[in-house]
């Protein structure tokens, strides 16, 4: 899996549909990917609200976080 951002909900979709057949960058295990939370931050227009910067993905075969998804951000 190379891809480690989207661009927009509809492209985070995509992402999400073809997690349970990408195979773990980790263990190589195919279907144990599954989204594990939002990663949030402070927005940059400087009031206090939260945004969902990213999404962590956890595999679930070695208990592990295992890499982060970020919308407009690389990692
Ligand atoms: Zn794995």
């Amino acid at each position: 899996m190379k891809k480690s951002y989207y661009n927009s909900p509809s492209d985070f979709d995509k992402f999400h549909k073809i997690l349970k057949q990408t195979n773990c960058p980790h263990c190589n295990m195919i279907g144990a990917l599954v989204l594990n939370g939002a990663v949030k931050g402070y927005n940059e227009k400087g009031d206090d609200s939260e945004t969902i910067k990213g999404r962590r993905v956890f595999c679930n075969n070695r208990k592990k976080t295992i890499m982060v998804v970020a919308e407009h951000l690389v990692f």
